[in-house]
């Protein structure tokens, strides 16, 4: 059977991950398995040149094929921040929500627009095989609701949507999330490039 190596540490993105990429006849490995501790750096300023540089690092280190992606929330009352500094906006979730609660205090809920957005990159150790980005659209609430999920989760609410994305199960928020998007075509992708092989 084929190896994919997922190049995350983030234990959230891989539980995802890998109920999404399930129906794939591919065993599905991640950083933790074959270079513990090794965080790849991002520099890039988009979230797909991020997802690139993590996809081609991974293959070209471990050889393997492999899937890699950037992600981060862009607040359009904040010009698209934090964008790729999602995850560096504050040290723990709880004070990346409260600095964006305390940034958009004030701003009414027609102001408060926002979308998650999620690169993909699929690489081998020779090329980039594929690049994919997908985005879901919401609004930033005023006070966290919900336990599920991880990150800002619990202050986005989905277009068309009552529940924030902390409120719903993992299954209903695959199904609407920028990641559960991306995975989709990137399985897809797989399924097609993995098949003759
Ligand atoms: P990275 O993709 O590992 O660089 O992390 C991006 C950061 O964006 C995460 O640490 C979260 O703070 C945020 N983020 C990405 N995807 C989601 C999501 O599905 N829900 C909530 N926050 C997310």
């Amino acid at each position: 059977m084929d190896t994919l190596l997922i190049a995350t540490q983030n234990r959230h993105k891989v539980g995802e991950m890998v109920e999404l990429l399930a129906g794939l006849t591919v065993q599905v490995i991640t950083l933790a398995d074959v270079e513990p501790g090794w965080d790849i750096p991002e520099t890039g300023l988009t979230f797909m040149e991020n997802a690139r540089q993590k996809a081609v690092a991974a293959a070209k280190k471990t050889g393997l094929l492999t899937l890699a992606d950037d992600s981060g929330l862009a607040v359009d009352a904040l010009q698209g921040e934090p964008g790729v500094h999602s995850k560096r906006f504050a040290p723990s979730d709880e004070q990346r929500i409260a600095k964006l609660l305390g940034l958009l205090e004030g701003v009414p809920a027609a102001q408060r627009s926002a979308r998650f957005h999620c690169a993909v990159a699929i690489a081998d150790p020779d090329a980039v095989l594929t690049e994919i980005e997908e985005t879901v659209e919401g609004v930033i609430l005023t006070a966290p609701r919900g336990e599920g999920g991880f990150g800002y989760d619990p202050v986005f609410e989905p277009v068309g949507y009552t529940l924030t994305l902390a409120e719903m199960s993992m299954e209903a928020k695959n199904a609407i999330s920028h990641r559960g998007k991306a995975l989709r075509r990137a399985a897809d992708f797989l399924h097609g490039w993995l098949g003759p092989h």
